[in-house]
């Protein structure tokens, strides 16, 4: 496979001036100390005359491959499933993509020939080799679960089930009747599933079962990884044992089901909710870390930037007024809505909110969750909810126009109202409630700002990467007038679980209309003629916020233009 001439790794580095002849020489009389029990690259990175990239990246050019930098993000999680865990470990191999039959496989040794026939043999696929370095090859692996068939409960940790965190308002209706054979392993798989993702930080678990098995996956930063594959004989015992914690009927498998817990874990109080749908293999699962008690983010935390918080900081403090909090889901649009209440939150005034589910319990706010069926929908519970005379009124969703209505009836009558949308940006709100039949002369009246939101993955800030430019990258920013020298990337360590990022960073857009802009919204104008009257107003583009983040070294250009449009 090598095309090119073989030339030994010691020359390679010094041609390549990582190593100098000197150390070369000590290096090869310490080879020849210890027999040759071990490989010139591994002595190099022993005594520190070369980096394990620099070694693997030699390595590969002497083999005429491709050398790669591996992260988990690149790995496809099914390829990775082609050769047992096990082998994948002992012989330092990351299968990384199937593509037409040939599978790309990174090696950390691409000079052992034996051992890619014997993973052509095993997979039956012809391979393409990439080197890559040995730690990267195995932090990949790790972040990557055993298969089924070697999957013992056991290897997830010593700990016996709830050492790790402590159940609050265990419900009533434990059944101690459901003690099935397997229940050890079932709360162990619990518990470990808690505690990682509490020190993962992930904000949700998913139990999902399969024909194969059982996949439990985290969602971390927003993104789903896969953590363990349990045999599927383990998920009905979970589900009910979860439904117990949870205060949900066990013996209800046919319909969805919402509940939630209280813990104690690692010094903090949480609320996990947790729901559960009917599906193909069984019922998903799916739990949410909410909050601490001690409260959701405070207002700093969320990203926005000094200017932006004043603005933000004044709006909320009005009396009364319309505020729109707008974004995709995921986007931060609840965690604002608390922070601002929070602000707002004194022993003098009368904070009410109308939530479709309630993602946390806020000391000193009256919370009032909606139930469609039950006929206390969104209009109805507004109603019910303004006689109690509120003075801040919260509402997470504005589904339909009475809604919408009510909600700038309340603002006209002196109220001070925050409103959650579910749309793209700040003009895409206010098209919206048009849309819906919400009367332009209200929102013209009412409406005191609008926050369009993002969420952005943070890069790592132990490992981020920074870097000049490259042409396409130079035109991209140019287009957007961003006059910035330093991108940075992510790379990926330890501290990050080597994926680059750590946490999120949030993406704002704040519209505070002028009185010529709520003369025009007012009249009923095309958004085309409200928007260069919105920018006229001060209202800068998510998109440039987020070039703002990127000149911070805070995310990536590329995360972006994902993100935003
Ligand atoms: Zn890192």
């Amino acid at each position: 496979m090598s095309l090119l001439a073989h030339q030994p790794l010691g020359q390679l580095l010094i041609g390549r001036g990582f190593l100098q002849a000197p150390q070369l020489d000590s290096a090869l009389q310490e080879q020849r100390r210890c027999n040759h029990q071990k490989l010139l690259g591994e002595i190099l990175i022993e005594m520190s005359f070369c980096s394990q990239t620099h070694v693997s990246e030699a390595l590969a050019c002497a083999e005429g491959i491709p050398f790669a930098g591996i992260t988990p993000r690149l790995a496809d999680p099914r390829v990775v499933s082609l050769l047992p865990h096990d082998y994948l470990t002992a012989n330092g191999v990351l299968p990384l993509f199937l593509v037409e039959d040939v599978l790309t496989i990174a090696v950390s040794e691409p000079a052992n020939l034996f051992l890619l026939e014997e993973i052509e043999r095993r997979t039956g696929y012809s391979l393409q080799v990439v080197a890559a370095t040995a730690h990267d090859i195995r932090a990949t692996l790790e972040a990557y679960l055993p298969e089924e068939q070697v999957f013992v409960v056991d290897d997830i940790g010593p700990e016996g089930a709830g050492q790790s965190f402590t159940l609050l308002d265990r419900p009533p209706r434990s059944d101690p009747k459901i003690a099935a054979p397997d229940q050890p392993a079932i709360l162990k798989l619990i518990e470990y599933s808690i505690r990682h993702a509490l020190a993962e930080g992930a904000s949700e678990i998913h139990f999902e079962p399969s024909e194969s098995g059982l996949r439990i996956r985290f969602r971390i930063d927003g993104r789903l990884c896969e953590k363990l594959r349990p045999p599927r004989r383990l998920h009905a015992g979970l589900l009910t044992h979860v439904k117990e914690m949870t205060g949900l009927d066990s013996a209800q498998c046919a319909l969805p089901q919402d509940g939630r817990m209280r813990l104690r874990a690692a010094g903090r109080t949480l609320t996990v909710h947790a729901s559960t749908i009917p599906a193909h293999f069984g019922e998903n699962l799916v739990l949410r870390i909410g909050a601490d008690d001690a409260g959701p983010l405070k207002l700093e935390k969320l990203g926005f930037g000094y200017e932006m918080l004043k603005h933000w900081r004044k709006l909320i403090a009005q009396r009364a007024g319309l505020i729109l909090i707008t974004g995709p889901s995921g986007s931060g649009r609840r965690a604002t809505l608390y922070s601002a209440l929070q602000e707002r939150n004194g022993p003098d005034s009368n904070l009410c909110a109308i939530e479709d589910a309630i993602e946390h319990p806020l000391p000193g706010v009256n919370q009032f969750p909606i139930d469609e069926p039950a006929g206390f929908g969104f209009p109805a519970a507004l109603r019910a909810v303004l006689r109690q005379e509120p003075d801040v009124l919260m509402v997470s969703d504005i589904p339909d126009v009475q809604t919408g209505r009510l909600c700038a009836q309340a603002a006209l009558s002196g109220k001070l109202v925050l409103a959650a949308m579910h749309s793209a940006d700040t003009l895409a709100a206010l098209g919206r409630l048009m849309h819906l039949g919400v009367e332009p002369h209200l929102l013209g009246a009412t409406v005191t700002g609008v926050l369009g939101l993002r969420l952005a993955r943070r890069l790592c800030p132990h490992c981020r990467e920074g870097y000049e430019p490259g042409s396409a990258e130079r035109r991209q920013l140019d287009r957007h007038a961003a006059n910035i020298t330093t991108l940075f990337r992510a790379r990926g360590c330890e501290r990050c679980r080597n994926t680059g990022f750590a946490g999120r960073v949030g993406i704002q857009e704040l519209l505070i209309p002028d009185a010529n802009f709520a003369d025009r919204l007012g009249q009923g104008a095309a958004m085309s003629d409200l928007r260069p009257l919105a920018q006229a107003a001060g209202l800068k583009s998510l998109r440039s916020d987020g070039l703002e983040k990127v000149r911070a070294g805070l995310t990536t250009l590329d995360e972006i233009f994902r993100i935003t449009t």
